[in-house]
């Protein structure tokens, strides 16, 4: 199994990251994707992969609400380290106007911008899509050139949204401990993503799972995803984690 999305680098870990880590492993989780959020964060990034090395796999991107009147230079520096790691994706991106709207049009450059970099590079994006499907999708739209490819992380949405984000390419989407939310209907969508399309993460430190729901989250958590996953679709759990680590895989391009 792999959590192909965890921010194991913020401070909710300081305190204990190693027996975190010890923990995932333990559990049968093989490797860590962390998506970054802003210029700060890449040096804690940095920092885990120095400690944790070929355990965990590091992306660069601007988090939509990291976005603000100042976003044109904080990209320019990010965009001037793309060459210095081998980063895996650009993430994570996107659209979010949960909280605040006041920087819309400049979260849709920003996202249109950062695309540009995965074509440049050419690696997937990790979109983090919070009440803005439509703005995300209007981006895809205008983008110039072929999409590059990606993974809708999170994906909370309905059957219809997974059919209208299919209309832009065929991309991958992320399911988390949300899933396993009694009243959510995620595990709708599961049968339309399919094995072949689907990732496992936990989004940690939030968004832990049921039994775990309300504590912190963290990568060790992945097996109660999994398992709820194959529950859902009636296959066995390790059909479940060997296609959602060979989507990981192909999509990231990692060998594992
Ligand atoms: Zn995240």
């Amino acid at each position: 199994m792999i959590d192909s999305h965890a921010h194991i680098y913020c401070d909710a870990f300081d305190d204990d990251r190693d027996q975190v880590i010890a923990r995932a492993r333990e559990t049968g989780v093989r490797h860590i994707i962390m998506p970054n959020e802003n210029l700060e964060s890449l040096l804690r990034l940095k920092a885990v992969r120095d400690a944790y090395g070929d355990y965990v796999s590091l992306t660069i991107g601007l988090h939509p609400e990291d976005v603000d009147g100042d976003f044109a230079s904080k990209l320019a520096t990010m965009h001037k380290m793309l060459a210095d790691e081998p980063w895996v994706a650009v993430g994570e991106v996107g659209i979010d106007l949960y909280w605040d709207k006041t920087w819309r049009e400049q979260q849709l450059e920003a996202l249109d911008t950062q695309l540009h970099w995965c074509v440049e590079k050419d690696i997937p994006f990790i979109m983090h899509c919070r009440d803005g499907l439509d703005e995300c999708l209007w981006v895809l739209d205008n983008f110039d050139g072929p999409l590059p490819r990606g993974v809708f992380h999170s994906f909370t949405g309905t059957v219809q949204d997974v059919e209208a984000v299919r209309r832009h390419g065929d991309f991958y989407f992320g399911v988390n401990g949300i899933v396993t939310f009694k009243k959510s209907a995620v595990k709708e969508i599961l049968p339309v993503v399919g094995l072949d399309r689907l990732l496992l993460e936990t989004d940690s430190p939030y968004l832990a799972p049921v039994p775990n729901r309300g504590k912190r989250n963290e990568s060790a958590n992945i097996p109660h995803i999994c398992r709820f996953v194959a529950e859902q679709l009636g296959v066995p759990v390790e059909t479940v984690s060997e296609a959602t680590d060979r989507n990981v895989a192909d999509l990231f391009r990692i060998e594992l």
